[in-house]
């Protein structure tokens, strides 16, 4: 029996925020214990769905939560974000749509006229229904609460038709029980399966992918479908000291023809990092990195091969990722995951581009220790660690939905970790399933391109000797799970690509 049904009329009319008050106190009484967030009375968690199909609407999202944190909305975990088809008035531009998870001091009434305020800054005016809007903030649910006023109805009562919003909803939920809010929430959906079955009688995870519901990562204006097919990521090392390449690239001119060789052999994104992270390298200075890095970027970018191509940097050091994206830069690839510069988190949340976050225990420096070689099983472990920096990223700012996660093979792993990690990419899903599936559903990168322990396994001392033994660990990784792979060699590992791409839809098609 819900007791708030008996306090509260069924249409109540509001006296301000006393009458509130009083609601949330006696909910807090009622039960407000939480395992995963800390929620202190008065605050309540919500969840806000979020849809656009006028002007820029990736710049929309990001305004609309840049207003809600002002208003006063603490964002704690973001959904999927989806190209989706309109519903009910069907002559409008597509959607783009998504929800977030958050913790508000704000009643409900009050959250209700922020929300609404900033749809009206945003520019949405009073249009015909289900029609087109720069912005639409929905209150899909209010901690605990059931709400029927004139103006708001808590859970929004047309959840359970929406695939649209049912889709980001589920990725705001892990497969572990949560806690009594979020069981509350699983409730409301009315099905004994909670809010997984009502998502599962609209269709499920059948419907993404298709042209209403495309999941997508935002890359500049672009939307990237990248789950349609393995995209290849070539290295370029500018690294004196880079194990596999000996630093052949570090005249401008030979890089910029190794991109345009990569490129030709249909490289996707072109990974440019100037700082070695191999084990036990020497470090260089933010300016060595840029005076490295700049002026190759700035070359690559007067190619003609490179337009529809991503570039990414990989630094751990905040001011080159700022500098290098504001020269062109689309992805910043971090090997610590945030970890090694407090300024990193922020940063790519202003930037707005998508963020690589890998696995790493210490620094490159430190990272093959003993200490950090422990591991009971290296993938639940890699799973829930490469979780929290990811739960770092959101609550500065990065939206999962910019996030792609990279396991960190050869990064304060030894070989039976690598292989492990290989193998084990399902496990890695899985484990962070039961935390949230937003991230569970994140594209995984990896890198296992010429790494030691492939060396180690076939008998290659030398580096660049390791190509074929690369082509079978991206093999296994791409038949795992993977979706990018970061190599050396692009021609050999786009076959590999191409070949595992036919034998999953192949084994889709069977099934
Ligand atoms: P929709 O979101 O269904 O496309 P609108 O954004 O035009 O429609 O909202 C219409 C009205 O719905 C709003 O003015 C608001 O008062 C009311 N409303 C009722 N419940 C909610 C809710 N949970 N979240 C947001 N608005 C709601
Ligand atoms: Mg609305």
């Amino acid at each position: 029996m819900n007791i708030f049904k008996q306090i509260l009329p069924s249409k109540p009319r509001f006296k301000g925020i006393s009458y509130w008050s009083r609601v949330t106190y006696l909910s807090f009484l009622h039960s407000s214990t939480t395992t995963s967030i800390e929620v202190h009375p008065p605050e309540q968690e919500v969840v806000i769905a979020l849809g656009s199909n006028v002007g820029n609407r990736l710049h929309n999202f990001n305004e609309a939560l840049r207003l809600m944190k002002k208003l006063g909305i603490q964002i704690t975990r973001h959904g999927c974000l989806y190209e989706t088809e309109p519903a009910y008035v069907t002559d409008q531009p597509l959607f783009l749509n998504s929800a977030v998870r958050g913790i508000t001091n704000l009643g409900p009434h009050e959250l209700l006229a922020a929300l609404k305020q900033i749809e009206k800054d945003m520019g949405r005016t009073a249009g015909i229904r289900y029609g087109p809007r720069p912005i639409d903030l929905d209150i899909l649910f209010y901690g605990n609460f059931k709400i029927n006023s004139d103006v708001l109805t808590v859970p929004h009562e047309r959840i359970w038709e929406r695939p649209f919003v049912m889709a980001p909803l589920i990725d705001l939920l892990g497969l572990a029980t949560e806690s009594d809010v979020v069981a509350r929430w699983h409730s409301f959906s009315k099905q004994s399966g909670g809010l997984f079955e009502s998502w599962e009688k609209l269709g499920g995870d059948s419907l993404i992918g298709s042209d209403g519901l495309r999941r997508v990562l935002p890359v500049g204006n672009h939307l990237w479908d990248w789950s349609k097919r393995t995209h290849v990521m070539g290295v370029l090392n500018l690294t004196p000291d880079s194990f596999s390449d000996g630093g052949r690239f570090q005249s401008v001119e030979a890089a910029v023809s190794q991109v345009r060789l990569m490129v030709s052999e249909g490289a996707d994104i072109i990974d440019i990092g100037a700082q070695s992270t191999r084990p036990f390298a020497s470090w260089i200075s933010v300016e060595e990195e840029l005076d490295r890095l700049v002026p190759v970027l700035e070359a690559i970018r007067e190619l003609p091969e490179i337009e529809g191509k991503l570039l990414s940097v990989d630094t751990f050091h905040s001011e080159v990722a700022l500098e290098t994206v504001k020269r062109g830069a689309h992805i910043i690839n971090d090997v610590s995951g945030g970890q090694l510069d407090s300024k990193m988190l922020k940063v790519a949340a202003d930037l707005g581009v998508p963020y690589v976050a890998m696995h790493m225990r210490g620094d490159p420096r430190t990272m093959q220790s003993d200490e950090n070689l422990q591991y009971e099983d290296v993938c639940v472990q890699v799973a829930s660690e490469l979780y929290l920096r990811v739960r770092d990223a959101e609550t500065s700012g990065v939206p999962a939905w910019s996030i792609i996660i990279d396991p960190g093979i050869g990064f304060s792993k030894n070989t039976e970790h690598n292989l492990d990690i290989l193998m084990g990419l399902p496990t890695i899903r899985r484990e962070l399933a039961m935390r949230s599936l937003a991230v569970s559903r994140a594209p995984i990168l990896i890198g296992p391109s010429r790494k030691r322990f492939l060396g180690d396994v076939c008998n290659r001392p030398d580096a660049t000797q390791r190509d074929s033994a690369t082509v079978a660990a991206v093999t296994a990784g791409i038949l795992g799970g993977a979706n990018i792979i970061r190599v050396h060699n692009v021609r050999d590992n786009l076959d590999s690509a191409r070949l595992c791409d036919a034998l999953l839809k192949h084994g889709r098609t069977q099934s």
